[in-house]
């Protein structure tokens, strides 16, 4: 059965007389090394002389070397999980490491002689700062990897507590079924999302729908998000008495008509690549040749003239619009 763990199911003594090495102060580092100092860790950070040393700094901590977290009884590693591999990791055989992923863990690109576990927050990285000054919480998945020493459970859940992980709720799950969900969401599920989104804009366009029109109703009104946040809040079924009748009838009418496209054939394909391991292969070549790739396809989904559409329909029909309202 599936394990579910709240704050009360873990303590921060784990943790008493335990030095904590935070390495990255990024997106996750510096959230992690703030929480874990206010919840009274001893937090070592560790990260490269650049951008984020000085920002560890202006925090209050005093940062050393990446190889310092050597000397630590938790290593927390807060940098990009193709990084995490080229680190210069010895850690003492005692130490617990911990990543915010699952992925290095499931493809074995990390395979430290340690105890070894898993603190995955489902949170942006600056968010998990906020949510903790804000006394609200997350979901969080944990697992443990390896656990030599007979402490690595606590020891993460320790981590999760500290790190407000736990107020929310935090599910167990090893870490391949975290970095199978997670690039399952993004490989899987999101060009699905985006395919659908597109059929819908080129059908909406054939009947004479302006593309600003379409775009809006798709995500500038905030109506799509917000549905997703009913459904969120008060569940799927409950959150349709907020449709209209004309809405609700036609919604359930049509639910099924695209049961009849093989979807699952291709998902289970880009799956595949993920849990077998071969799309870690192809992203560890890609950081070997320098990202090439990655350059390309950022270079096309982001193109000038995309970026200028989006920021000009933004200026005339987001948010901002409201406040600021284009001059007569
Ligand atoms: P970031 O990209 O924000 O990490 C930046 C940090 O990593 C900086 O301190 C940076 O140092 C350091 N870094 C980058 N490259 C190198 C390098 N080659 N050598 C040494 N240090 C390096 O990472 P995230 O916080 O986004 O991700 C960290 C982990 O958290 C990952 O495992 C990720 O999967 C996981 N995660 C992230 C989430 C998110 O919201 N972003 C959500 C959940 C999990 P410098 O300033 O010197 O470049």
């Amino acid at each position: 059965m599936t394990v579910i763990v709240h704050e009360a199911d873990a303590s921060l003594e784990p943790l008493t007389d335990q030095r904590v090495a935070v390495v990255g102060y990024g997106n996750q580092g510096r959230s992690w090394a703030l929480n874990l100092r206010d919840s009274g860790a001893d937090v070592v950070v560790c990260v490269r002389a650049d951008s984020t040393r000085e920002m560890a700094e202006a925090d209050g901590f005093k940062p050393r070397e990446l190889d310092a977290a050597n000397d630590a009884d938790v290593i927390c590693l807060l940098i990009p999980d193709d990084v995490i591999p080229t680190l210069p990791l010895a850690p003492k055989p005692d130490a617990l490491v911990i990543v915010a992923s699952g992925y290095t863990l499931a493809f074995g690109r990390l395979d430290p002689a340690c105890d070894a576990g898993m603190v995955a927050p489902r949170m942006l990285g600056p968010e998990v700062r906020r949510c903790f000054l804000e006394g609200v919480g997350f979901i969080t998945a944990v697992g443990v990897h390896r656990d030599l020493t007979g402490t690595a459970r606590a020891r993460v859940l320790a981590v999760a507590s500290a790190i407000g992980g736990l107020r929310q709720g935090a599910i167990e799950l090893t870490p391949e079924q975290e970095a199978v969900l997670d690039l399952g969401v993004e490989q899987a599920l999101s060009p699905a999302l985006r395919q659908v989104s597109e059929s819908f804009v080129r059908v909406m366009l054939e009947q004479g729908v302006p593309i600003e029109a379409i775009v809006t109703e798709l995500v500038l009104s905030g109506e799509v998000e917000r549905t997703y946040r009913l459904v969120r809040l008060e569940g799927g079924a409950a959150q349709m008495t907020y449709h209209s009748p004309t809405s609700q009838y036609g919604q359930l009418s049509r639910a099924g008509r695209y049961q009849h496209l093989d979807m699952v054939t291709t998902m289970r394909e880009l799956v595949d690549d993920i849990a077998s391991g071969r799309f870690a292969d192809e992203w560890d070549a890609e950081r070997d040749a320098g990202y090439p790739r990655l350059e390309e396809l950022r270079g096309k989904a982001m193109a000038p003239e995309i970026l200028a559409f989006e920021a000009d329909l933004r200026a005339r029909l987001g948010e901002r619009a409201a406040k600021d309202p284009p001059r007569p």
